[in-house]
């Protein structure tokens, strides 16, 4: 598979390949990137910059059928790109098959906000006056993704900018080239003017400043890490740009006596391990009441003992690959340095070996921790978990706050006061009862609070923030 940056409709030659490496296999080399420098980014704000007119003046059924064509091709292709996700990225098959589904629908939702609009007419306060509130595009969009959901990050951007008439330089993540190249390739043929989408295979450090600088790039949006995000942040600022930044989490999910062990076990293990951790919403955090402490670990302890660990093809795979070596590295070296602190290793946090090389680790359970500890305090992005143990619900909810961050927040609890109070207090921009800390609909706001996310919210109805600009218009007849 050879990936190409998408040019003003063109499929670029030239720049300098780079392996895309299955994490599960690595021997197995689905193909390359080929590379390129700023000259790429230039040329595609250009593309999008002289395309952005034509697209802002497109019909809402236009926009409607584009958004809708490439839904579909992506709920039909579902198997298909959802093996190439799980062999590019490593999480497992019904993994990578949900998530391009989740992907269609996304372009499905939004194909329908294109029709619905949003604009507001009201009575002026004056005499004889009317105004109305339109949303426009805001012009050219600068999207930047990470590697964790390579299909459905990039959708759930594209998407709402394509829908709202933007148009779109798409920046993905180095590691997974593959899931961009197929999107933008179903893009491509979906009846978009030319220019209108454009991929770039470029470095983020040449890509993000370049974007940013532009006077052709009315606004970034950026899923990764914090300390990107922060870069971003100051640059956007300097440039008055309009940004969105998703970042990290070390999300808690608090268990209480009264919870149901088997709901809370199972919201720890999805939350924590699944996706390999590789989720900003993951319960990195499980915050445990005393009655309840000792079974809860010990059930955790038995499900990690039977959750299998390998390919991310193999059917009975339930946690796939480590992305990459680096990741990977980091991962131990944060077990290690718990077990520094004084966490004790309950389960897993050593490398493992499977048929095929590749970054495989067993997902690791680390108790004893308290809120201090270095662990507790930054996000890992990898299958390790704290157990927190607290006195009661109040101990809980001051520790599950007490984060930098404040993406998802969860509770087990059969106490619908303790329910009700959580939802209230819980300093996030996502709270669950009863349910993992990850897994989102994709029909409503996606988000946080503090070191967690900045601008305005992803997804949903909520999306058009983001996207549009706001036009207040008065008419006197
Ligand atoms: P992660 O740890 O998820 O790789 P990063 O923040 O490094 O987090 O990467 C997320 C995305 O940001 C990727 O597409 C990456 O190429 C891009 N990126 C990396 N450095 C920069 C930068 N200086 N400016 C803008 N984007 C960047």
């Amino acid at each position: 598979m050879d990936c190409r940056s998408l040019v003003n409709g063109e499929w670029l030659e030239g720049g300098e390949p780079r392996p895309n490496i299955n994490p599960s296999d690595l021997d197995d080399v689905l193909g390359q990137a080929w590379v390129q420098g700023a000259e790429v980014v230039d040329a595609a704000m250009a593309a999008a910059h002289a395309a952005a007119p034509q697209w802002a003046a497109s019909t809402p059924q236009q926009r409607f059928e584009v958004l809708d064509r490439i839904g579909s091709e992506l709920l039909a292709r579902k198997d298909e790109l959802g093996r190439l996700l799980s062999r590019e990225e490593g999480k497992t098959l019904p993994e990578g098959v949900g998530e391009v589904a989740r992907a269609g629908q996304i372009f499905k939702f939004f194909a329908g906000e294109a029709v619905r609009g949003g604009g507001q007419h009201l009575d002026s306060v004056r005499p004889g006056l009317e105004v109305d509130v339109w949303r426009e595009p805001l012009g050219v969009v600068g999207l930047i993704t990470p590697w964790n959901f390579p299909m459905a990050i990039p959708a759930w951007k594209v998407a709402p900018a394509l829908a709202f008439g933007n148009a779109v330089v798409l920046k993905p993540a180095e590691l997974v080239p593959g899931c961009a190249w197929a999107l933008a390739d179903i893009i491509h043929r979906s009846g978009l003017p030319a220019g209108v989408f454009n991929l770039v295979y470029a470095r983020g450090a040449v890509a993000g400043p370049r974007l940013v600088e532009s006077q052709l790039v009315q606004g970034i949006s950026f899923t990764g890490s914090e300390a990107t995000g922060r870069q971003l942040a100051a640059a956007c600022g300097a440039q008055l740009k309009k940004l969105q930044l998703e970042m990290g989490g070390k999300n808690p999910l608090v268990v209480l006596d009264d919870a149901d062990l088997g709901t809370a076990v199972n919201a720890a293990i999805q939350g924590a391990f699944y996706s390999t951790g590789q989720r900003c919403t993951a319960s990195s955090r499980l915050i445990v009441t005393e009655g309840i402490h000792d079974r809860f670990v010990q059930a955790c302890v038995d499900a990690l003992r039977s959750t299998r660990v390998g390919h991310a093809l193999e059917a009975d795979t339930q946690i796939g690959p480590v992305v990459d070596a680096n990741q990977w590295r980091q991962n131990l070296d944060w077990v290690a340095r718990a077990e520094q602190e004084g966490a004790v290793r309950a389960f897993g946090g050593e490398r493992l070996a499977a048929r095929t090389p590749g970054f495989y680790m067993q997902p690791c359970l680390l108790t004893g921790t308290h809120p201090q500890m270095a662990i507790n305090r930054h996000e890992v992005f990898g299958p390790v978990a704290t157990v927190l143990r607290v006195s009661s619900y109040e101990e809980a909810l001051a520790v599950a706050n007490d984060t930098a961050y404040g993406l998802s927040s969860g509770i087990c609890t059969g106490s619908l006061k303790h329910a009700m109070d959580f939802r209230r207090r819980a300093q996030a921009g996502m709270v669950m009862v009863n349910v993992p800390t990850a897994g989102v609909d994709y029909h409503v706001p996606f988000g946080g609070r503090k070191a967690s996310s900045l601008g305005p919210r992803e997804q949903g109805a909520a999306a058009a923030e983001f996207y549009t600009t706001v036009k207040t218009c008065y008419l006197k007849a």
